[in-house]
């Protein structure tokens, strides 16, 4: 059982931790579960402490390193015992409802949870790198104004075996497993692997999700497992302040940070949770950021809004910010992805230029992010709504809820 998260106010919807849920049939799915728990799971079907341990260690290695999806093809283990291992357990991914991909080779996947709940996974191959943005919730508790899961209600957090079971689906998807050791030809190499890196980008708020996200990522860094270096891994969070030192210390991948304003005013429009958590506090905690170096700096994401956040005043005044705390940090601005009913547009072209020249020049990288997969909908939530439209009044309500939530 997992500890309680204990989050101040009120809007912490789901305060209670679930246990993993069972597959198909009663089986344990053992997707998301510790080697720990992988084992107590195996003595507790009836294995002897010896036999689970050796267990433990091949099916851990046959399943995340391996990407194993049943047990009839784990050779190194005998042909009846895989009959009783498939009898109790189960190695489940979430379900794929649809896979498109972008004519600029992104990858947009829309998932479903055995319980019925579907959320979205996008993959971005670049030159040097391929990455994965991963969900951590079904819809978001904060309404940021400018996000599209910002408009759903959360229905639930993802389990730890729904945030690994992406990042294996992405590997299945891709035909990234290695080979076996028997197989595997000198000329394998991980570095040369299409998915490298791994946001935690998608739906939802990680930090309200704790422990689920740190239990996942722990086995997606396990060098026997999936193998990502926590170099590698991002988690943006919109401003937990709360729970930004518990990320550094238990988990201590690169942390983004969902900025977007610079003044008060600005931040509690389109980051509501600002008004719980303010832009200084906020920066205080990311000085304080467990691993924050020059060589391992802070992102700021920044969505250009037309008019409303993109002034050569605002950039100053983030330079500004950023210098006072001392923060080693860079900068990315998004050029906001417009959706149905959206109350912003994306700013120009040249003031987004401009912008970013100001942080520039102030010796702070600024780089403008490409959109990428436009024509597959490929920004958050976007995919998930165009299968459940809702009308614009139940989008208000829904608004209205959370606004009431936060207050
Ligand atoms: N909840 C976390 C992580 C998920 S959102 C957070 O807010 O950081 C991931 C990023 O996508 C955030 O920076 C968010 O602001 C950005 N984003 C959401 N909707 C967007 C849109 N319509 N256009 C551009 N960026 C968007
Ligand atoms: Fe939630 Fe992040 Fe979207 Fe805000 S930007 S509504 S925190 S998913």
């Amino acid at each position: 059982m997992t500890e309680l998260m204990s989050i101040p106010g009120h809007i912490d919807p789901v305060p209670v931790p679930r246990p993993q849920a069972p597959a198909e049939g009663g089986r344990v799915n053992l997707i998301g579960l510790s080697k720990v728990q992988i084992r107590a799971a195996l003595s507790e079907a009836g294995l002897d402490e010896k036999q689970a341990k050796l267990r433990a260690k091949q099916l851990w290695h046959q399943i995340y390193n391996r990407g194993a999806t049943d047990f009839a093809a784990m050779s190194d283990i005998a042909k009846p015992q895989r009959a009783w291992l498939a009898e109790c357990f189960a190695i489940e991914r979430p379900e794929v409802v649809v896979e498109q991909v972008s004519t600029d080779g992104t990858r947009k996947w829309l998932l479903r949870t055995h319980d019925g709940h579907d959320f979205e996974m996008v993959f971005i191959p670049d030159a040097d790198r391929g990455t994965l943005c991963v969900s951590s919730q079904v819809g978001c508790t904060l309404n940021c104004r400018f996000c599209h899961t910002g408009t759903m209600r959360l229905v639930r957090n993802l389990e730890p075996g729904e945030i690994v079971g992406q990042v294996m689906l992405a590997r299945d998807s891709l035909g990234e497993w290695p080979p076996s050791a028997a197989e595997q030809q000198s000329n394998y190499d991980p570095e040369g692997r299409m998915l490298s890196n791994i946001v935690m980008m998608g739906m939802g708020e990680p930090l309200y999700n704790f422990d689920a996200v740190r239990d996942a990522l722990k086995i997606v860094m396990d060098g026997d497992g999936l193998g990502l270096s926590r170099r590698r891994i991002t988690l943006s969070t919109s401003g937990v302040v709360p729970m930004m030192a518990r990320a550094g210390e238990e988990i201590g991948v690169n942390l983004a940070v969902s900025l977007h304003a610079v003044t008060k005013e600005v931040r509690d429009e389109i980051v509501p949770l600002n008004r719980k958590y303010g832009i200084e506090e906020l920066l205080e905690a990311c000085a304080a950021y467990p691993g924050a170096n020059n060589a391992r700096r802070i992102t700021f994401e920044y969505v250009m809004l037309k008019g409303k956040n993109d002034s050569d005043a605002d950039a100053r005044e983030l330079v500004r910010l950023i210098r006072k705390y001392k923060l080693p940090a860079k900068v990315n601005l998004i050029p906001f992805n417009p959706w149905p009913g959206a109350d912003y547009e994306c700013s120009d072209e040249e003031r987004i230029r401009r912008f970013s020249e100001i942080v520039f020049e102030a010796g702070i990288s600024a780089p403008i992010r490409r959109p990428r997969g436009r024509d597959i909908m490929a920004a958050c939530g976007q995919l998930k709504s165009a299968a459940e439209k809702k009308s614009r009044a139940e989008l208000d309500r829904i608004a209205a809820e959370k606004q009431a939530a936060l207050a």
